[in-house]
């Protein structure tokens, strides 16, 4: 019979506290009934993508909607895929999003909380704890198999259903204290691996809050817990800094569903209650009718620096994700016009299954509807932020005279149905473009029923008429009065019951006035860009287009 003590001493001389000392270092988190407790953990190997700020987004709203903990854990196990900055650019990206944790790593790098350390690298002597008590209970042992032994194994199991460490193929498994002396002797390394208590005709059953239930077969895998150099791999950190932080939901990506049953499994060899899982499927996208996962390769959209880039406002994408995320979202949203996006009742249950549809179109509408509602100023500062680091062109104007600017994008802003012009704010050079004597590009295009004629005749009489300082009534009543004398008629109804007796009704007239001053046939209110335009710029552009109309008629 083994002496598991002694072959836990010799595993781990050094290690001197047992799971209790730990387990009362980090106690109860004291929360209200129903307050969960998420974590976003990060490897350190790359950058923030769009997929990684959803399921980060789920597991922040989780907390918040409950009144719970969400913290940020590092993982850096893998030393070797470890990027120097990552997680700083990582927190920095969430942070745009309005996802700040309240515990763990923050952004500049320092750890808060109770449960710290928050960086699995050092917390090495913690999971060695565990490991070594696992040990003593028989649970674990090293296995000294090489890379070639490994190797041989995969060729041996060509036609095994289950492959993998495990039964009759754990060579290790059964190694006597003295053979295990005798390897360490020579100085062989090892790795600790699970004594795994699976049973291949039992099945493991769980319930994950976005899945639902799922049956899938116990694991007989013997799982490596802790890697040549004593570090654990994800599997035995995740039981351990799970349990340790009181972590309630552990909201990950779905690609770490099928480690559930070894996960379960461990919980339960450690004495762990289990936590709850909600697996997160992968953000999908729509093509030619089928449905797919966003790509890395071929969706730009995909990576969190192209809203940055494009000017996507981060409410807006927030809006957005959360439309996606909850099916009820947009429904609440009508109700709770002016809330903040942090009250809706977020919920798990609430979440597809089969991955949600990112759809660029949509996140478009959402966001112009989000622009409409912001303030001129508000308007004015995004955009000026993203034109300092992407459109310097935009900037100069800006800069040009800022009061100006903010009044360019007040034009009908406020208004009970405001228009929906600005998506992004890689949409405002064109949008205002016409704005500015240096911007605009003339179009004299006519619509309705304007003809270059009639435009002539209108043209001359507004350009004589025109007082930069009317009220909007009088400017109104002022282009009414241009109708009779060029043969249209000020009553639109008027021209639908008789449209042979006139050349066209005010609209057309306005239309003309507006091509002349804008170059475009649908702008915002006429009389504000009038009225910003003032009278120098406004006489210029008329006799521009009457120069223009009289050559082509
Ligand atoms: N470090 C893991 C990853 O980046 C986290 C998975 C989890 O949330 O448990 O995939």
């Amino acid at each position: 019979m083994m002496n598991y003590n002694e072959l836990a001493d010799l595993l781990f001389p050094n290690i001197d506290k047992a799971p209790d000392y730990y387990e009362e270092l980090y106690p109860e988190r004291n929360l209200k009934e129903g307050a969960r407790v998420t974590r976003f953990a990060p490897s350190p190997t790359g950058f923030l993508h769009l997929g990684n700020l959803f399921t980060c987004s789920v597991a922040y709203k989780t907390a918040k909607a409950s009144d719970g903990v969400f913290y940020v854990r590092v993982e850096d196990t893998d030393q070797k895929r470890k990027v120097e900055g990552a997680v700083e650019i990582m927190l920095e990206g969430l942070k745009t999003f309005g996802i700040t944790a309240q515990e763990g790593v923050m952004i500049d790098g320092s750890q808060k909380g109770d449960y710290a350390p928050y960086i699995q690298s050092e917390r090495k002597e913690i999971y060695q704890a565990y490991a070594k008590s696992l040990v003593k209970q028989g649970l674990a042992y090293p296995c000294f198999c090489s890379a070639e032994d490994l190797e041989e194994l995969r060729v041996q199991q060509e036609n095994e259903d289950t492959k993998g460490y495990y039964g009759k193929y754990a060579k290790c498994r059964n190694l006597s204290l003295d053979d295990i002396k005798e390897n360490l002797s020579q100085g062989k390394t090892w790795t600790l691996r699970l004594k795994s208590p699976g049973d291949p005709d039992k099945k493991c059953f769980f319930d994950d809050m976005i899945k639902g239930k799922i049956e899938m077969p116990e694991n007989l895998i013997d799982v490596v817990l802790l890697k040549t150099d004593g570090i654990p791999t994800y599997h035995f950190a995740h039981a351990i800094d799970d349990h340790l932080m009181h972590t309630t939901h552990v909201i990950r990506g779905d690609e770490w569903i099928a480690s559930v049953p070894l996960h379960l499994q461990l919980f339960r060899c450690l004495g762990f209650k289990p936590v709850k899982y909600a697996h997160v499927a992968p953000l999908m996208k729509e093509e030619n009718g089928n449905k797919r996962k966003l790509s890395k390769r071929k969706d730009p959209e995909l990576a969190v620096t192209y809203y940055k880039q494009e000017g996507f406002p981060s409410e807006a994408v927030n809006e957005y994700m959360l439309t996606i995320m909850n099916s009820n979202f947009e429904d609440w949203r009508r109700v709770n016009k002016d809330a903040d996006i942090d009250s809706f009742p977020f919920n798990l249950k609430k979440m597809s299954v089969s991955g949600a549809l990112f759809d660029l179109v949509k996140l478009t509408d959402v966001s112009k509807n989000v622009i409409s509602t912001m303030s001129a100023e508000k308007v004015f500062e995004l955009s000026s932020q993203w034109a300092e680091e992407f459109c310097p062109s935009l900037k100069a104007l800006y800069d040009k005279d800022i009061a100006y600017a903010i009044k360019v994008l007040n034009i009908d802003r406020g208004n009970k149905k405001p228009r929906k012009d600005i998506a992004k704010w890689s949409d405002i050079p064109d949008y205002i473009s016409y704005m500015y004597d240096e911007a605009f590009k003339a179009d004299y295009e006519l619509t309705g029923n304007a003809t270059p004629q009639l435009a002539l005749e209108v043209l001359r009489l507004y350009k004589d008429i025109f007082d930069v300082n009317d009220d909007k009534d009088t400017w109104f009543g002022k282009i009414k009065d241009i109708c009779e004398p060029v043969g249209c008629t000020p009553n639109v109804k008027e021209f639908k019951q008789n449209p042979d007796s006139y050349k066209g009704h005010v609209g057309d007239v306005s239309t003309i006035i507006r091509v002349a001053l804008t170059g475009r046939t649908n702008t915002p209110d006429l009389f504000s860009i009038t009225a910003l335009l003032g009278t120098d710029i406004v006489n210029d552009r008329i006799e521009k287009a009457i120069k223009h109309y009289e050559e082509v008629k």
